[in-house]
């Protein structure tokens, strides 16, 4: 018997051309304003606001072609979602020209972040078949979300997005329980480090969980929540993750995979998986 569609068109393809980085027209926001850590998958240490020392004078990567073999596994893995080049367009000068501007410019990059992060899930829960009872509701939000991520730089410094958080992540939490349910499960898996998964997986419950190294080669994902799951060398080689939801950009970019893979719609796959 034919399994029921859990995803219809994206409502709003419009926004994905929004999320998608345009690091050519960004001031190297992500590779000044973040701190990382060696524990991260990065070489050193770096405190936030400090540039990195990869960072040339034009904001290009002096290392860009061999993050992989240098071991900058954790900046081939960032997706900002377009925040970056979001907040470069709210300043005439880069904070090199105006350093008066620098720390308030990483700040609304921050700011920027939370939001497109925000608004990516609030779209993906809007192509959920299952929470169709919550469109209008996830609508409102993006809408608002939409709102606060369009007003001015001054507007964006210190503004608290915990309002907007709290109205939604029930509707996400509502949105991901209706899609695991509708797929015939619910069940939570919070720790899978290294594990080998296999064959069809079906409503299971993946977020905020620690997946690292697992192997998923050949599954099949459907109504699988991966909100916030940690992917870092997950193995996704020929499985078809296009039954997976809340599954982002940046955690693709840090797990594994083959040209086989299949995503859901608006993923790429990462350049390395090649
Ligand atoms: S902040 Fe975003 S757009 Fe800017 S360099 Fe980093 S990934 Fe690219
Ligand atoms: S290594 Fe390159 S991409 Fe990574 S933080 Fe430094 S300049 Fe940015």
């Amino acid at each position: 018997m034919a399994r029921p569609m859990l995803r219809r068109e994206n409502p709003h393809p419009e926004q994905m051309q929004a999320f998608r980085i345009s690091c050519a027209d960004c001031y190297g926001y992500c590779c000044t304003a973040l701190c990382f850590f060696k524990t991260d998958g990065f070489p050193m240490d770096k405190p936030a606001e400090t540039p990195c020392r990869n960072l040339e004078p034009d904001f290009r990567c002096r290392v860009h072609d061999q993050l992989s073999s240098r071991g900058w596994k954790g900046c081939r893995a960032y997706d900002c979602l377009g925040a970056g080049q979001a907040a470069a367009r709210l300043y005439r000068k880069d904070w090199r020209e105006a350093p008066g501007t620098a720390s308030e410019q990483f700040t609304v990059f921050l700011t920027l972040c939370r939001l497109r992060q925000i608004g990516w899930h609030l779209v993906e829960a809007l192509q959920l078949l299952p929470a169709k009872p919550l469109w209008a509701a996830l609508e409102a939000q993006l809408a608002e979300n939409q709102r606060l991520a369009g007003q001015p730089a001054g507007a964006l410094i210190g503004l608290d997005l915990s309002a907007h958080q709290a109205q939604v992540n029930p509707l996400l939490k509502q949105a991901a329980a209706l899609t695991m349910q509708a797929a015939g499960g619910g069940k939570r898996c919070a720790d899978g480090i290294g594990k080998r998964f296999r064959g069809e997986l079906s409503g299971m419950d993946f977020s905020l969980a620690l997946l690292i190294a697992a192997n998923f080669s050949g599954c099949t994902f459907y109504g699988i929540n991966l909100l916030g799951a940690d992917l870092r060398e997950a193995d996704f080689s020929d499985s078809d993750l296009r039954g997976a939801f809340f599954l982002t950009q940046g955690q693709l970019n840090a797990a594994k995979g083959n040209r086989n893979t299949r995503l859901p719609e608006g993923l790429s796959h990462p350049s390395h998986w090649d």
